[in-house]
């Protein structure tokens, strides 16, 4: 089976990874031919995946097609889905998420709970919307890692938003911020991994740690469960979605953002749990049935950052120490440039103790730098 990815970066390195237990040929389109993917894969295309042209070329003689971001050209998935070639997710689904007003007006038309918003064209629109403050002004499309978000609380703040499409929504008093990730089969079968629970760094906006199975109230669990799993029905398309949500300081949840492929949120699942998110895709691909999503272990993952003040060939300070740890999982993307605040890799660590896995991970996090040479 013929199976192209849009997209080259690090979730579409892992995938290739576990593409290797399979029998299924390989494509990958994205610009830049020294990407995370492109000596993984095993046909590699140099193109834009958000040129109609580009995308429809690459695809039309595949058997089926996967996304790693959702920045994508639709028309063209949507072009060649007509055609018979099988997108996951669906195009319609990936048309929802990639806006980020069609995705809050999705959850209010399923009545999936998510923060009261409203739409906003430009920033001076907001002091039409005073009862929704404090709130989060969200650039519709094109905003990523935080970037396309700014902190509204009083009027004074109003000059920091945008002057284009987004979504103004209400902040939640948030306790935990955690993700799930749902699998979706052809048949409408559903798997849910242990929720994550993130720890952020407030200065990077950036994924400090993350700890998974979240430690949570069981009835939060439950909540989240039944969230998820009522979310990915109303998307109607088989795949894989990671859906980040908010638990607020009464211990009501609500739906942040969903992204509908592979995620930094279940990294941790390639030595935590018994099937990883990238094998789970490649099942729901190739239509076999579900894997097992049960934990192994408790697991922590540590994005491994830039340093300030740092660019150039990577350096990997406190690589050999950081090896040295029992049940740590270094995972480099082998981006051939560092600066600062760019992910270059991650490290998962695995223990039975969430004690000891907090004293891991933050030892982790304090021994490895990437530095330049
Ligand atoms: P991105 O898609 O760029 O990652 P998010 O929508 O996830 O952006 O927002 C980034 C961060 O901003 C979240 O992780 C959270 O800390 C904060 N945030 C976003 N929406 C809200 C909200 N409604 N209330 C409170 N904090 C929010």
């Amino acid at each position: 089976m013929k199976v192209g990815i849009l997209g080259g970066g690090q979730l579409g390195r892992m995938l290739l990874q576990a593409a290797a237990n399979y029998t299924v040929e390989t494509f990958v389109l994205e610009n830049d031919a020294n990407c995370p993917s492109a000596h993984l894969c095993n046909h590699f295309t140099k193109g834009n995946i958000t040129d109609f042209e580009d995308v429809y070329n690459f695809g039309k003689n595949l058997d089926a097609i996967t996304i790693e971001i959702e920045a994508v050209n639709i028309e063209a998935l949507e072009q060649l889905e007509k055609e018979g070639v099988k997108i996951f997710p669906n195009p319609a689904a990936i048309r929802i998420i990639k806006n980020k007003i069609t995705q809050k007006q999705f959850y209010k038309d399923n009545e999936i709970p998510s923060s009261d918003f409203s739409i906003t064209q430009q920033k001076s629109e907001i002091s039409n919307y005073m009862h929704l403050l404090p709130a989060v002004h969200k650039i519709a499309e094109g905003g990523y890692d935080g970037k396309g978000v700014q902190i509204v609380n009083t009027t004074s703040d109003i000059e920091k938003g945008f002057d284009a499409p987004s979504v103004l929504e209400k902040k939640v008093a948030i306790k935990k911020e955690i993700a799930i990730i749902v699998a979706m089969n052809e048949k409408g079968n559903a798997a849910l991994y242990p929720i994550s629970e993130m720890m952020v760094n407030p200065v990077l906006n950036l994924l400090d740690y993350q700890i998974s199975p979240a430690l949570l109230p069981q009835k939060v669990v439950w909540v989240v469960e039944a969230i998820a799993i009522k979310l990915v029905k109303a998307l109607k398309s088989p795949g894989l979605f990671a859906i980040e949500l908010f638990v607020d300081v009464n211990d009501d949840v609500w739906v942040n953002e969903t992204a509908p492929r592979v995620h930094n949120s279940g990294h941790h699942t390639i030595e935590g749990n018994h099937c990883s998110q990238y094998d789970m895709l490649w099942r729901i691909i190739l239509n076999y049935p579900l894997g097992n999503t049960t934990p192994i272990l408790p697991a922590a993952i540590i994005n491994i950052i830039g340093e300030e003040g740092f660019n150039g060939t990577p350096y990997y300070e406190g690589l050999e120490e950081v090896l040295s740890i029992d049940n740590a999982f270094v995972h480099l993307y082998g981006k051939l440039q560092t600066k600062p605040g760019r992910k270059m890799g991650h490290v998962t660590v695995l223990h039975s103790s969430y004690q000891d896995l907090n004293y891991k991970a933050n030892k982790i996090k304090h021994l490895f730098k990437i530095k330049s040479v």
